[in-house]
């Protein structure tokens, strides 16, 4: 079998999560993703492993016929198992797995896996196959289990499904994974047929092979365009069509192009929208498009890719939950300077509650996804290559043991920082007997000046930005690789005159005083719009919803020249410590001048144009209508003719955190002249 790529992932068995990262699965754990059932409905039903809803027949009270909530149950079981498999947590596993057991042990007899109504219904689908059978990956990844190879077989190779409608088509990503696990050509021919046939069929998407090719702006649905638009990466790893893998790049760098905001995720709000500073994503896309990326840094090895993966897990991440895990936001955006349940500032559902953290936002797809990009991230940080080389391809502290080399030997290697926040990344080589393996370290794109040395000495490697370096040597037990990634300041531009300030992968913004206040607002939606009579969202004591409004002021200009920026800006550092993605904690400050801009200030209109969903007749239609409340919505960005006039004559110094580190926020600022 010829697979055509650079990486491949590692087993989730031989990965061990350390230091902030391990933390971070901890708290995701101690939060809602040990706690789904704090998210209320869909999530306080094991959707995917209770007999009657395998039976189409669903709990009284509870919405069937409808593949939404298995969708949404299927992200999380996704995130959860991978999360307790990092952690080696049994307890976890074991509750995100109940589902799979169940649905594995009840296949029909031709094969088929999952509730009857996605079998045969027309109008069903089965998309939410494909989420929940990333699970079962996961499951064997960590455990090697073959029940699981066999009954996804079957299941495939039921002879069910075409797999050519819209979101189905991505069924083709376990399809080819399970062909490349048992070497069955039926699924590598079924996949290929299933996509070459939805390229024919659906000529005017996006993410076919075609449109990605071109040079058309995307307008779809940002999850659809992220997990469509990847296949084509995976579709060329198994036939190696180079058209497939060009079609991948280039709809990947059209995306990047037209709507990758400055926190490393693209803007969904749903259809793709614009790089604003107001515009904004789903929680689902940060997930899903980091996801994405990993098969287009497998199917390439170019380190642009993992750039790009760190870029969404470190800024778009952790800047749309809330610190303790036990809230998130639905959408969130560069611009947030108050969070509450009538400041959703985007044309859908605008005035509602989706910009609020809570545990339970509508629509419930992203308090599912969200538990994935972290247990992702960390199952994707080390890769192997055709040498059976080790690489380490994205930073985050951590082990890992497995075998390298022509001699297939075991080594572990621990990786020890406090990246993204810290310049310094130690490997330390743990092995029996010598080991002769070539070790490829990613150097990041932003990064000049990479120095490598080994046990103290420096290298002779000239690291390039952007490129992986490979050292090839015989280590031996102890011995250690030191990478060093100075962090330059970098101001970027964004529309509107806005610019960002970065440095290495992390993005900053305006550090914000938070008042946290508990909210009892229900979104509307769960009243009237689900069909879920009397089960308004869950909102137990220990995950209340809130409004989150700003304590200090945040009208600033910042006052810089992009020439002197090391003149300008002075850089504080922290120690990082196990918990730094909260405000207090963040372990980078950076103090920046600044002019605050008069009349800068949140909008408060009594009536708005909002486009949402209303329930008449016992049907749901989605309007555009004028609605009347109290609303408080983040302004624009002042326009750039007026600022000069509106500047306070005094210069401040003001304090700058990783975006990953706020929740309310300005990252993208007006600029001024000092
Ligand atoms: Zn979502």
């Amino acid at each position: 079998m010829e697979i055509h790529r650079v990486f491949h992932e590692v087993d989730l068995k031989d990965i061990q999560p350390l230091g902030w990262l391990r933390k971070y699965l901890e708290i995701q754990r101690d939060g809602l993703t040990g706690h789904p059932e704090a998210s209320g409905y869909p999530f306080d039903a094991a959707w995917w492993g209770v007999e009657e809803h395998q039976a189409g027949l669903g709990k009284p009270g509870y919405q069937t016929g409808f593949w939404g909530p298995y969708e949404q149950t299927a992200y999380w079981i996704d995130g959860a198992i991978r999360c307790g498999y990092l952690l080696h947590d049994e307890a976890l596993v074991k509750k995100a797995g109940q589902p799979i057991d169940y649905v594995m042990a009840h296949p029909d007899q031709d094969g088929y896996l999952g509730p009857q109504f996605m079998k045969h219904g027309a109008e069903s689908s089965r998309w939410p196959h494909v989420v929940f059978f990333r699970a079962w990956m996961a499951r064997y990844s960590a455990t090697g289990d073959k029940a699981i190879l066999k009954a996804l077989t079957d299941h495939y190779l039921s002879g069910t499904r075409a797999h050519i409608q819209d979101r189905e088509v991505c069924n083709i990503e376990p399809m080819l994974w399970t062909y490349e696990k048992t070497g069955n050509g039926k699924l590598l021919r079924h996949a290929i047929e299933a996509y070459e046939e939805y390229n024919r069929l659906c000529k005017s998407k996006d993410n076919t092979v075609e449109v990605m090719l071109s040079d058309k702006r995307g307008t779809e649905h940002g999850v659809t365009y992220n997990e469509i638009g990847k296949l084509a990466a995976i579709a060329y790893m198994y036939t190696g069509n180079q058209r497939y893998l060009d079609a991948a790049i280039n709809g990947f760098r059209k995306l990047e192009r037209d709507q990758v905001l400055i926190d490393g995720v693209n803007s969904s709000t749903e259809a793709l929208k614009g790089k604003d500073p107001l515009d904004s994503h789903e929680t689902c896309d940060i997930s899903d498009h980091a996801w994405a990326l990993g098969y287009l840094l497998m199917a390439t090895g170019r380190a642009e890719y993992a750039d790009k993966i760190e870029r969404a897990c470190f800024n778009a991440l952790p800047g749309a939950v809330m610190s303790n895990f036990r809230g998130l936001q639905y959408f969130s955006c560069p611009n947030q300077v108050l969070a509450t349940s009538t400041s959703n500032h985007n044309d859908h559902f605008k005035g509602f509650t989706w910009m609020t953290f809570r545990p339970s936002p509508a629509t419930e797809c992203c308090p599912g996804d969200v538990h994935r990009a972290i247990p992702d991230f960390a199952s994707r940080m080390w890769m192997k290559d055709d040498n059976n080389g080790l690489d380490a391809v994205l930073y985050s502290p951590g082990s890992v043991t497995t075998t390298v080399g022509e001699k297939d030997q075991e080594v572990t290697v621990v990786e020890e920082t406090d990246y993204p926040f810290s310049e310094t990344i130690t490997f330390t080589i743990q092995a029996k007997t010598t080991v002769d393996f070539p070790f490829s370290l990613r150097i990041p794109g932003w990064c000049q000046k990479a120095r490598i040395s080994i046990n103290g000495k420096p290298t002779a490697h000239e690291p390039q930005a952007g490129t992986f370096v490979t050292i090839r040597k015989i280590f031996k037990d102890g011995d250690q690789v030191r990478l060093e990634l100075p962090m330059e300041l970098k101001l970027s531009h964004w529309p509107k005159g806005g610019i960002g300030v970065e440095r290495g992968p992390l993005v900053f913004a305006l550090k914000i005083a938070e008042d946290w206040q508990e909210s009892s607002d229900q979104d509307p939606i769960s009243e009237d719009w689900r069909v879920v009579p009397g089960n308004k969202r869950s909102m137990p004591p220990e995950y209340p919803a809130w409004n989150l409004y700003p304590a200090s002021p945040w009208n600033y200009a910042l006052a810089l020249d992009e020439k002197n920026l090391d003149q300008e800006v002075k850089v504080v550092t922290h120690p990082a410590g196990l918990t730094p993605w909260s405000p207090e904690n963040a372990p980078i400050e950076l103090q920046v001048p600044a002019r605050r801009v008069d009349g800068w200030e949140i909008e408060r209109p009594k009536s708005l144009v909002s486009n949402f969903v209303k329930s008449y007749d016992n049907a749901n239609y989605m309007v555009t209508e004028a609605i009347n409340g109290n609303f408080e919505l983040t302004p624009d960005l002042p326009a750039p003719k007026t600022l000069p006039q509106r500047l306070s004559a005094k210069t401040e110094m003001v304090t700058l955190i990783p975006y990953g580190c706020t929740h309310l926020r300005i990252s993208v600022f007006p600029q001024c002249k000092p």
